[in-house]
């Protein structure tokens, strides 16, 4: 893989706009909804029934088997359903209803986990229900897993928030700076690393300056600058332009002696350290031009999209298309229904206007999609090979242009003048490899 180290070219308006907004607590929705897939890996599996009372921070889904996450109450109240829901995405899991008692009262059982070696760690990072909060939802205990096997040297602690419009890690830093450093400490504590380092992009001065005061004495702790060019949060993106290492197809980081954490859910995994609370609410960035008052909430997750806005002073017309995450990567939903869930950073309301879908037209051969990869792919001939109608020839060509390789950042697709879906092209792309090399696996068909 190839990286071009923070390339300018692409002009992307952050659009910022509640960087300085303080999160506001919501007060509880009449309902929440909590999907048993909240994270990658198996399903969490209820252990509750219809018309059990709960409290806030409650088991209520234990993990599954393997990568799995456990899933918490996050109000109190009566559990009204656990039926299948079929969420934005697609796909459908099981989901446990919780109609709320208005009171929000504590699971009086909560308190700090207890621990003295490396098992005892993993176990309550596991028991908090903290995953990837920056949009990945990749189990934290996972992760962090990876230390049985590897030697981890660096920490990387992912603060840079490239996406447009999205404050909510941001909002972290700024409002929970302690708890951010606590976390940091851990890491640095049970993954025995050298060094802990938060890359943090330069349009977060605030945040830079507190972190940096609360830093000052820990000489294996750094602030990592970085600046602010989309898509700077990308994983593989960040590990190049920090440690100028460059991860190979089916590497895992782990292996290079580094692992990266998003910043919320370094904080996150610490509250629960501190106070026994696990993952029940978080921030998040409610904004898009359809809103009458973009802001921060702290809502607990399950939320629904219709309530969030509402705490937002509601809309001020029709959105042309509401999008959970950032408008690079974000996943369009067509029900406001539809609930926040752990990885929920941000819910955008976007105007017709803004949100204007253009027919793509022919190629034109211009190389922008080339020029802003971060990863030097060529887009425009992937987007080819994937037209092509002889299956082992596509499989040829998209092997040849390395589809394998697109961190599927949408830089293509954000700069084409001829409005093509390159990004979606390559994530087929990477779906029909996948099956073509099963298929031949099998026996040749
Ligand atoms: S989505 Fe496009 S720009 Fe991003 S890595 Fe893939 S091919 Fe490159
Ligand atoms: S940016 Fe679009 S029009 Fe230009 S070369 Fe790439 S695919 Fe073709």
């Amino acid at each position: 893989m190839q990286f071009r180290k923070n390339i300018s070219t692409l002009k992307v308006h952050h659009n910022k706009n509640t960087a300085a907004c303080e999160p506001v607590r919501v007060a509880p929705p009449k309902e929440v909804l909590l999907p048993m897939n909240m994270h990658s890996g198996s399903p969490a599996e209820p252990i509750v029934a219809v018309g059990d009372h709960v409290r806030v921070g409650q088991l209520i889904a234990k993990p599954g088997e393997g990568t799995s996450c456990p899933v918490h109450a996050t109000v109190s109240g009566t559990v009204t359903a656990i039926e299948p829901y079929k969420q934005a995405d697609g796909r459908s899991a099981l989901t446990i209803k919780i109609e709320s008692d208005g009171k929000m009262e504590r699971d009086p059982n909560l308190k700090p986990p207890v621990f003295d070696d490396l098992d005892g760690f993993l176990a309550a990072v596991k028991d908090s229900g903290v995953v990837g909060l920056g949009g990945a939802a990749y189990p934290l205990w996972g992760k962090l897993d990876a230390v049985r096997k590897n030697q981890i040297d660096t920490v990387l602690v992912n603060a840079a928030e490239c996406e447009p419009y999205i404050t909510s890690d941001t909002r972290m830093m700024v409002d929970n700076t302690e708890l951010v450093v606590k976390g940091v400490e851990l890491l640095h504590k049970w993954m025995n690393a050298k060094k802990v380092v938060i890359c943090i992009e330069d349009n977060k001065q605030e945040a830079i300056k507190k972190l940096n005061e609360a830093l000052a004495d820990k000489d294996w702790a750094e602030l990592f600058i970085l600046p602010a060019i989309y898509p700077q949060g990308a994983k593989q993106v960040l590990l190049y332009n920090v440690t100028g290492q460059v991860v190979k197809g089916g590497q895992r980081m782990a292996s290079m002696g580094v692992i990266i954490i998003n910043v919320s859910s370094t904080a996150k995994m610490a509250e629960y350290m501190e106070t026994g609370m696990p993952l029940v609410d978080r921030i998040v960035t409610i904004d898009g031009s359809a809103v009458k008052e973009p802001k921060n909430l702290l809502a607990p997750i399950g939320t629904p999209l219709s309530y969030l806005v509402e705490q937002a002073g509601g809309l001020k017309c029709e959105p042309g298309k509401v999008l959970i995450g950032g408008p690079m990567l974000g996943a369009a939903v067509a029900s406001m229904d539809e609930p926040s869930k752990k990885a929920t950073n941000s819910v955008l309301f976007l105007t017709e206007k803004e949100a204007k879908i253009y027919e793509p037209t022919a190629c034109i051969r211009c190389g922008r999609c080339v020029a802003n990869c971060p990863v030097s792919l060529n887009p425009a001939a992937l987007a080819r090979a994937m037209e092509n109608e002889n299956a082992d020839v596509r499989f040829a060509k998209l092997q040849e242009f390395s589809v394998g390789q697109c961190i599927e950042c949408a830089c293509c697709s954000y700069v084409c003048p001829a409005h093509k879906p390159l990004m979606e092209s390559n994530k087929q792309g990477k779906r029909f490899v996948k099956k073509y090399k099963a298929e031949h696996a099998e026996g040749g068909k």
